[in-house]
């Protein structure tokens, strides 16, 4: 075990963390960066990125991710691929425990640990997870090659799942609560013209249909909301595309959340309840979780922290 002190901790490695290391290697901070569970974030799951300036033939989410952390290195950031399990913000400096038991401590810390994927919570969803049931489809739809999927949601993630799905699967049903999706028009447009893919409107999920020993999951069981009737829909594979929930576990009872859990930070300003801690990025964003509104937040966090750490001195 080390101990290891650095005066800028930034915890997480999506378009938030990494734009925070960018700018404070320039401002000379020396960051260290610890990439957490999933290096590279919630956009390596996704696709083509088209809505990030400056990649006008589009861009691979891995890709822009790969090509933010060269960045973020080259510019003088030091990345850890560890997992922080424990956080002591209650004193300084604070203190960050990694998963190799080493520890980090540091004057300040910004978080931008992100959001995981919800799960609809039905009694045979654990189970099937791997086996019929994902919250991803460009990881896992390669599986679904002329099988029929579902996906459940509407709102932009479900419907860029269905569309990447469609060009996989032999048919796509897309599974929404209400009669309207909640994605951007020309998301829906282009959902709606795709012979492959079937909305099933005014339908929840009740349960999954199939077992993990068995061949996994062999459908879904719907209800109609409206009507209360329920169905069986045959399919192999269901995609929940429901909406994330922030990662902030680690910081419950320390810092100020939400109802929801995301970190409550100053209108505006990356500041949290802890001076010298701040938030970026989905892990404190309700409405805007774009990778340019996370890679933004992630530039005014260094900002502050920059000019927080010269407070110190
Ligand atoms: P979202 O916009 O919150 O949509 C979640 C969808 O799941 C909604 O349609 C919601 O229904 C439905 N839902 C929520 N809980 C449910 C439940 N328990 N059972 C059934 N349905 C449920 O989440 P998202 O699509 O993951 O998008 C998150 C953010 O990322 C958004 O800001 C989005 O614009 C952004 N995003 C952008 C892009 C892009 O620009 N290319 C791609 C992906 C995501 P209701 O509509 O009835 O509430």
């Amino acid at each position: 075990m080390t101990t290891t002190h650095t005066p800028l901790l930034i915890l997480g490695s999506g378009p938030a963390g990494y734009t925070a290391a960018i700018y404070a290697a320039r401002a000379m901070q020396k960051p260290v960066l610890i990439s957490g569970m999933q290096p590279g974030g919630q956009l390596t799951q996704t696709g083509d990125i088209e809505n990030f300036p400056g990649f006008p033939e589009k861009i691979s989410g891995s890709e822009l991710m790969d090509r933010m952390r060269e960045q973020a290195e080259n510019l003088g950031t030091t990345i850890i691929d560890e997992t922080a399990v424990n956080v002591d913000l209650s004193k300084r400096p604070f203190t960050i425990v990694l998963d190799s038991d080493n520890i980090c401590t540091c004057d300040a810390l910004i978080i931008a640990t992100g959001a995981s994927a919800k799960w609809l919570n039905l009694p045979n969803e654990e189970n099937l997870r791997g086996f019929g049931v994902s919250a991803c489809a460009t990881c896992d739809g390669f599986f679904y090659r002329n099988k029929r999927v579902a996906v459940i949601g509407g709102g932009n993630t479900a419907v860029e799942e269905a569309l990447y799905l469609a060009n996989l699967a032999s048919e796509v049903y897309i599974i929404h609560r209400r009669d309207e999706l909640r994605a951007e028009k020309v998301m829906q447009e282009r959902l709606l013209s795709n012979p492959k893919i079937k909305p099933v409107w005014n339908s929840v999920v009740e349960d999954y249909i199939g077992e993990k020993d068995k061949g996994g999951l062999t459908g879904l069981r719907l209800k109609n909301v409206q009507t209360g009737e329920t169905s069986e829909l045959s399919v192999d594979g269901a995609f929940v595309a429901i909406g994330y929930a922030p990662n902030t576990d680690l910081f419950k009872g320390q810092l100020e959340l939400d109802k929801a859990g995301f970190i409550v930070t100053q209108s505006g300003r990356p500041q949290t309840s802890v001076e010298g801690v701040f938030a970026a990025g989905d892990v404190q964003e309700l409405y805007f979780r774009q990778a340019v509104t996370a890679a933004a937040g992630g530039c005014r966090a260094a900002l502050e922290a920059e000019k927080y750490l010269s407070s110190l001195k």
